[in-house]
Order: structure tokens, then C-alpha cells, then sequence
């Protein structure tokens, strides 16, 4: 058959509250046109990250009535244990409440001043661990990520000449080399198999550990499968082992890959730092048997992290992904391409040309969103990103404008994805007249979380640029 069905029936609903448009208007003057200041109640489609906002499955579920909640030595440890090690080839498993707790333990005792830790494209969280130790986070991705058009298939690529660059001019100094499967900031963009064994190579001759940010790694296994040559026949647990065969451990998000709604681990191979890690573990997350987590939640990741290589739920994730973005890319709306496994990325800057950065486009765009079918969204452009000149002081703009559309794992159906590009559509024939925003209000770090915008006004429709 050619229509990919989601494949599973649903047993529990949760209902959505339908607001109109002029409702929304209000609830945005309201917000000061910060979407993370909306109640999630206002809001019809939430894609605001697919981050621990997952559904569970029936034997999720059942698996949480199982949570042993002893303190030392509970079953639900052991299964945990068991599911990690079996899907990861890791020896040592560490526990803990979510993936920045694990990068927090890892940095605290790799990091510190002086150091360099390289990665294709750090996420936020793992940037903040790093130079929260004192250390230096350098990005080094693929030169085809630069291009948001371009459809190179392993976008999430390392760099590897600026990996060689990086070991040989930092020589000393860099404690460990990171990859992220699949690279988020990047825009979801797989790894490859040949690149991870190229790093590989490239850490044994300077004799360096490779850990993986794993958060997305049963997405990045699909699109190995799908896309690498060589890699069709293969069934996406033995991907898998193969990926983490390369590295010598792991940081995790339990809230991505996991399919829970909480949880994360690290897993490593080397004994005398494990018993190190866990000796910080007690300190600030919890006992080695339970880390940040309860019982009923090691239960769910337990069984989550093996239903997530399902072959059927992996075709159905990235079937309904790429029908949106193919679709909009049909209709000349610009969208990252490939579609990577989790989102979709609107490129705000070719969508809305007649904004300048400093008129953040993304933000101007995500509001629209909103305004016109109460769809949340996340601005990942200047608003979000831009950095600081260091010799002048003044703001520099994002590499991209893009709003983040991220699908939440089994939460929704093709008919809400009918109803996003419906939404998207009606924003693109109006796209003329939308103006840009202005920041009113804004805490010098992470101010996406707190700041305070206002709109620029409108264009009016006649004297608006027509755009071609
Ligand atoms: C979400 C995420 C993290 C951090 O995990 P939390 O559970 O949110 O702390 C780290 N790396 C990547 C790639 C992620 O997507």
C-alpha cells in the first residue's frame, strides 16, 4: 500500500481546546508576543518542541504499574540497565532526570578552563554544561549545512578537516570529541556511518574518547538505513550497536528517543570514570540506582528505547514529516530540505524577504502562526541566536532565520498535519504585509524565554514589495 497509516489506534484522548482568531490576538498582547508565555491551553497544535511532549504506548503504561520505587537495587533499574546496554553496547549505565544532567556530570569532570570540546553542532544545553565548566564549545559541521536548500542527505555531518585542524591546533587540551545524532541545530540533519567512522579514526590517532549526544539516535539510524549506501538490508538494531560500537559513550535524553516524558542517561565503557561519574551521581542527582528518575520512570524508557526501533513507527515518523515539508516545498514555500527526522524548519528569512534580521522574521512568522490557526511554534533565528561582536559590542545576526516546527512522537494525526499546511498556506498568501518585531523587553541570556516584543507596524497591502 502507499498511504502509511499511523500504526497504532489510539485508547486514551486528551481533548483540544478550539480558541478563534480574535481570541488569540488578545491572548498575544496578553503574552507580549512571547510564544513560551502562552498557556498551553490556548494553544490548537503545539509544536513547540517534541521534547519529553511524546505519547506513551499501552505497554508503557503497563510497564509504569511495574515501577519498583526502592530505593537501592530495584528491578526497574535492572531493566533499564538491560535495555541500554543491550540497544547501546555500553557496560555502564548512569541514570539521570533528563540529558542536561548527564552533560552535567560528564563536563564536570572533562571539562574546565583551558579545554575544547568539539562537536558537529552542540545543542544549547550541552553548550551551556561546557562553558559552564570553563571550557570552550566549538561547533565544527559539514560545509552542505550552511545551505538550507541544499538536499545533501547527511547534513549532520562532521567537518573533518576541522576536526584534524582542531586536535592538532588545541593540542593537549581537548578531553574528548562529541558527535549529535541526528545534529538538532542543524535543522535534524543525520550523521552518517562513514563520517562516525572517520571521527573515530581521526580520536584514535590523537588517542582521544568519542562521545555521542544519542538524544535522536533511532531517527538517525532510519536515515542511515533509508539513505546510506550499503545500509538498506540492515535492520536498524544492528545500525544502532554499529554507531555506538564507534564511540566510548553516550550523553542521553530520555524526552526525545526515550518516547518517555521524562528521563536521560550517560553511558560509558571506562570503569574508573563510571565509578567517578557515580560518585558525583549521588551528589547531585540521586543513588546509581535511580538517578533523577522514580522507578515508573526507568520502566517507561526501559520499554520506550525498544519500541522506538520500530521499524513501522520509524517509516510512519518520517512519512508524516516529509509529507509536510514535500507539500510545502511543492507549493514554492521555502522549508529546510531534506526534512530531517523530527521537525520541520520554515526559512523565515526567504519567506518574509522584505524583513531584515533586526525585524526577526522567525518571530514575525511563529506569531502569524499562531494568529491564524493557534499552531506554537519556535523561533530559531536572531531572536533566539544572535550573538554579540566581540570588538564592537553590537548584535550579530543568526545564520538562519527559521521557525522550528517539531512534531511531538505519536501525539498527532495526518489531519492535523492537513490542518498545519492549511495554516502555513493562508500565512504565505498574506505574506506581503506582514511586518516585523521589535524587542521590548529582554534579559541579556536566553532571552527567547522572557523577553517582551511588540509588532512593527503593518504594511499597508497596496504599498507592500511585491515579491516574486
Ligand atoms: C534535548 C536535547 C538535549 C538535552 O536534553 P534535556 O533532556 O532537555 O535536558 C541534549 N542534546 C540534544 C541533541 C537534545 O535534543
Amino acid at each position: 500500500m502507499k498511504t502509511i497509516i499511523e500504526p497504532f489506534r489510539i485508547k486514551s484522548v486528551e481533548p483540544i481546546r478550539m480558541t478563534d482568531r480574535a481570541e488569540r490576538e488578545t491572548l498575544l498582547e496578553q503574552a507580549s508576543f512571547n510564544l513560551f508565555a502562552l498557556k498551553s491551553r490556548d494553544v490548537i497544535l503545539d509544536l513547540l518542541t517534541d521534547s519529553g511532549t511524546g505519547a506513551m504506548s499501552s505497554e508503557q503504561w503497563a510497564a509504569v504499574m511495574r515501577g519498583d520505587e526502592s530505593y537501592a537495587g530495584s528491578p526497574s533499574f535492572q531493566r533499564f540497565e538491560a535495555s541500554v546496554q543491550e540497544i547501546f553496547g555500553f557496560e555502564h549505565v548512569i541514570p539521570t532526570h533528563q540529558g542536561r544532567a548527564a552533560e552535567h556530570l560528564l563536563f564536570g569532570l572533562l571539562g574546565g578552563a583551558h579545554k575544547v570540546i568539539p562537536n558537529n553542532t552542540h545543542f544549547d544545553t550541552t553548550r551551556a554544561n561546557i562553558e559552564d565548566s570553563g571550557a570552550v564549545a566549538l561547533d565544527i559541521p559539514c560545509e552542505q549545512a550552511m545551505d538550507t536548500a541544499s538536499s545533501y542527505t547527511f547534513k549532520g555531518n562532521v567537518d573533518l578537516e576541522a576536526l584534524e585542524a582542531c586536535l592538532i591546533e588545541h593540542k593537549g587540551q581537548v578531553p574528548l570529541v562529541m558527535v549529535t545524532v541526528t545534529n538538532n541545530a542543524g535543522g535534524g540533519q543525520p550523521v552518517s556511518l562513514e563520517n562516525l567512522r572517520a571521527v573515530r579514526k581521526i580520536c584514535d590517532a590523537h588517542q582521544l574518547p568519542l562521545y555521542i549526544d544519542a538524544c535522536r539516535f533511532a531517527e538517525n539510524a532510519y536515515l542511515i538505513q533509508q539513505s546510506e549506501p550499503g545500509q538498506a538490508g540492515r535492520e536498524l538494531e544492528e545500525i544502532v550497536l554499529e554507531m555506538f560500537s564507534l564511540a566510548d559513550g553516550c550523553t542521553m535524553s530520555a524526552k526525545k528517543d526515550g518516547l518517555a516524558n521524562i528521563g536521560g542517561f550517560l553511558a560509558l565503557r571506562d570503569d574508573s570514570l563510571a565509578q567517578r561519574l557515580r560518585e558525583r551521581l549521588v551528589v547531585t542527582e540521586g543513588f546509581a540506582t535511580y538517578g533523577g528518575m522514580s522507578g515508573r520512570d526507568l520502566e517507561a524508557v526501559a520499554q520506550g528505547l525498544r519500541e522506538v526501533l520500530d521499524p513501522e513507527y520509524q517509516a510512519y515518523r518520517h512519512a508524516s514529516i516529509r509529507y509536510v515539508a514535500d507539500r510545502l516545498a511543492l507549493r514554492g514555500i521555502p522549508v529546510v530540505r531534506p526534512a530531517g527526522g523530527h521537525a520541520i524548519f520554515l526559512d523565515a528569512g526567504r519567506f518574509l524577504p522584505q524583513l531584515k534580521w533586526n525585524e526577526f522574521p522567525g518571530q514575525a512568522l511563529a506569531i502569524e502562526l499562531y494568529v491564524q490557526g493557534g499552531v506554537r511554534s519556535c523561533e530559531i533565528g536572531s531572536l533566539m541566536l544572535a550573538r554579540q561582536d566581540p570588538e564592537t559590542g553590537q548584535d550579530l545576526p543568526a545564520r538562519h532565520e527559521l521557525v522550528r516546527l517539531a512534531i511531538p512522537r505519536r501525539t498527532y494525526t495526518q489531519s492535523h498535519m492537513d490542518y498545519l499546511l492549511e495554516v502555513i498556506e493562508e500565512v504565505w498568501s498574506r505574506r506581503a504585509t506582514i511586518a516585523g518585531m521589535e524587542i521590548l523587553e529582554a534579559p541579556p541570556v536566553l532571552r527567547h524565554f522572557t523577553g517582551k516584543y511588540g509588532r512593527l507596524p503593518v504594511v499597508p497591502a497596496a504599498e507592500a514589495q511585491p515579491i516574486q
